[in-house]
């Protein structure tokens, strides 16, 4: 980290480092795995069965839609599935929110180009 930080110049080499601090997390990042599918749904599907619905980066433990964007739109997504039963497209749809431009995702999933 230190030299990190000189050598992209963010400190001079003059600058005095008077303190750093690292910690390393066990199991603190949500990275994807083989089988991670097959883990998390039982989990998942319990937590909602208590009406709890893990969303978020950490929350929903899918990198691929974990984003600030997508981070944000999971909790919309969230509520309109409370409110009004709407499909929580960028948790269950990866693959296609990550594909598509706004328009696009629009029309071919929400049926609207509106
Ligand atoms: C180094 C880095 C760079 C990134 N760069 C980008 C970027 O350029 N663009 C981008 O879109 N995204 C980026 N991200 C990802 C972005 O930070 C996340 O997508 C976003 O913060 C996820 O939001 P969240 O609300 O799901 O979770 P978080 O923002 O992690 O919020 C979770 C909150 O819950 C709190 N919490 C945890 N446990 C408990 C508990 N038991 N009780 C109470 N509170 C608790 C935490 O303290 C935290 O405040 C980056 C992430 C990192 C780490």
């Amino acid at each position: 980290m230190k030299l990190g930080l000189r050598n992209t110049k963010l400190i001079s080499a003059e600058t005095k480092i008077i303190s750093r601090w690292h910690k390393r997390i066990e199991y603190g990042y949500p990275t994807p795995f083989l089988n991670r599918e097959e883990l998390c749904t039982p989990l998942f599907k319990l937590l909602r069965e208590r009406s709890i619905y893990s969303r978020g980066r950490f929350g929903a433990w899918k990198y691929e839609v974990s984003n600030q964007d997508h981070s944000f739109m999971q909790g919309v997504e969230a509520v309109d599935n409370i409110l009004i039963g709407a499909p929580e497209l960028t948790l269950n749809l990866p693959g296609v929110v990550n594909a598509c431009s706004a328009a696009t995702f629009t029309m071919c999933c929400l049926g609207s180009d509106k």
